[in-house]
């Protein structure tokens, strides 16, 4: 009795004083919060209801290593002890950020050896484009500022990042994004075989290059694999294309590694898939698996050289919790995780069972299809209408309900309904094993039926 009344006081106290990003307000007021989560253990989590979910979606895809890891608890503990805070602004430094850089450089591809730190993946972003504006500006072209990113992109929240971001219902949120954005068509996703030559001239990245004047644009911003617009896999030889394309303008190349990096695709960044080095990568979640608020910009070394170079003045930007060492300190205990348990080799091995395991789903279902992943991240596709000959409720989204059913079956999936997509996403924390993943097909495949 006292915890259900305990519940009931959490679920009025949440519509009275809550605030929740992302969530339909009136909702959230009518209903109150969905799940109320109380504790995390491995790849469950427990609401206080006493109910036990797997979260087959890494929560936002950060949790990589799991739910409630005693080293990382002992690491963020001793460095609250020793020190808790300490900024860098100004020219000081503390000992872990400055061995977190050093374990980024050895991580990241080709020469991106410098890190710049924030607290998450809208301020990466936002900190990138105005690296990059920033350099053209003392190169001698301040004109020299706007900014491609793709359609169906989801980079943050943040002025910046939101105008950057492709997914529309976003930035339909403000009255005008900010200045300089503008967006090409990204890939098709069914389009696997290489053959980019469905791509309108017109609306793809170069044909918004040459439109514009290339001694305009300042860079290019994409995801290696889109998230939040669909699980969205480029075709072979695409992010070689733009990289050639913006070497060929002397454009900078920046890959949002947001929900990529740290294992997610099967290798340690997403560009690794292809063997693309950018000249900016943006990084947040997974690099702390989401233990401790992180996020960085890895720039390539020449690229911070010659911004020191060129001015003696101070660069402008930096947030109170640049290099948190404690954030730092979390980091790198997850990052030795990631490695001494080969995380990144079982997101590849195990991202080969949630293949089959949603090839198998979109084979057996009629209301599926297009599933698709890499690594631990794969989307399965709903036809909500096809033949008519199913139990979804027309005025809302199939990916949705299905969703639902999976809470009914305590796994926590993702319904991704943007842009005529319409699909669940799946990114079960790296720890998974096969019987994991079997367990998730098998609620998944439960759900799915309850529509047929
Ligand atoms: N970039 C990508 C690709 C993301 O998926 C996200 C968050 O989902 C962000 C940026 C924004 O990160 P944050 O929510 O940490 O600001």
């Amino acid at each position: 009795v006292k915890k259900a009344n305990n519940a009931d006081h959490l679920k009025k106290a949440d519509q009275q004083y809550y605030f929740h990003p992302t969530t339909p307000l009136k909702l959230q007021q009518q209903s109150g919060p969905g799940l109320i989560i109380k504790e995390g253990q491995g790849i469950n989590v427990t609401d206080v209801q006493e109910d036990v979910y797997i979260d087959g979606v890494s929560s936002l895809w950060n949790v990589n290593i799991g739910y409630g890891r005693q080293e990382m608890a002992e690491a963020a503990k001793q460095q609250i002890l020793n020190l808790s805070y300490s900024s860098s602004f100004f020219n000081n430094s503390n000992d872990k950020v400055i061995q977190l850089s050093e374990k980024l450089a050895e991580l990241t591809p080709g020469d991106l050896n410098v890190s710049f730190f924030t607290s998450g993946g809208s301020e990466s972003n936002e900190t990138a484009f105005k690296m990059v504006r920033h350099y053209w500006k003392l190169k001698g072209n301040p004109e020299r500022t706007k900014i491609i990113a793709l359609d169906l992109s989801y980079h943050g929240v943040t002025m910046g990042a939101t105008s950057a971001t492709g997914v529309r219902e976003f930035d339909s949120m403000i009255t005008s994004s900010a200045p300089g954005f503008l967006h090409a068509k990204p890939y098709l996703t069914d389009c696997e075989k290489g053959d980019t030559s469905h791509l309108d001239y017109e609306t793809s990245i170069r044909g918004i290059v040459e439109k514009e004047g290339p001694e305009t644009i300042a860079a290019v911003i994409l995801e290696p694999v889109q998230g939040v617009g669909g699980i969205n896999i480029p075709p072979e030889g695409y992010l070689k294309a733009v990289r050639e394309l913006c070497d060929e303008h002397g454009i900078f190349m920046i890959t949002d590694e947001v929900i990529c990096g740290f294992g997610r695709t099967g290798k340690m960044f997403g560009v690794d898939n292809w063997e693309i080095v950018p000249d900016v990568m943006t990084v947040a979640k997974g690099i702390t698996s989401g233990y401790m608020q992180l996020g960085a910009v890895l720039l390539k070394t020449d690229l911070r050289d010659e911004l020191a170079e060129m001015s003696e003045d101070v660069f402008f930007h930096g947030f109170t919790y640049s290099g948190h060492p404690t954030a730092c300190a979390v980091a790198l205990k997850n990052l030795e995780i990631i490695e001494k348990e080969d995380l990144v080799g079982n997101a590849k091995r195990m991202g080969a069972e949630l293949h089959k395991g949603l090839k198998y789903l979109e084979e057996k279902h009629k209301v599926t299809a297009k599933a698709r992943t890499i690594g631990l991240l794969g989307a399965i596709e709903l036809f909500a209408d096809r033949e008519n000959e199913n139990g979804f409720d027309p005025s809302l989204h199939a990916a949705q309900q299905v969703v639902e059913e999976c809470l009914n079956r305590n796994l926590l999936l993702r319904p991704l309904a943007f842009g005529g997509i319409n699909a669940v996403a799946l990114a079960p924390p790296l720890i998974v094993n096969k019987k994991d993943i079997e367990t998730i097909i098998e609620r998944l495949s439960e759900a799915i039926k309850a529509f047929e």
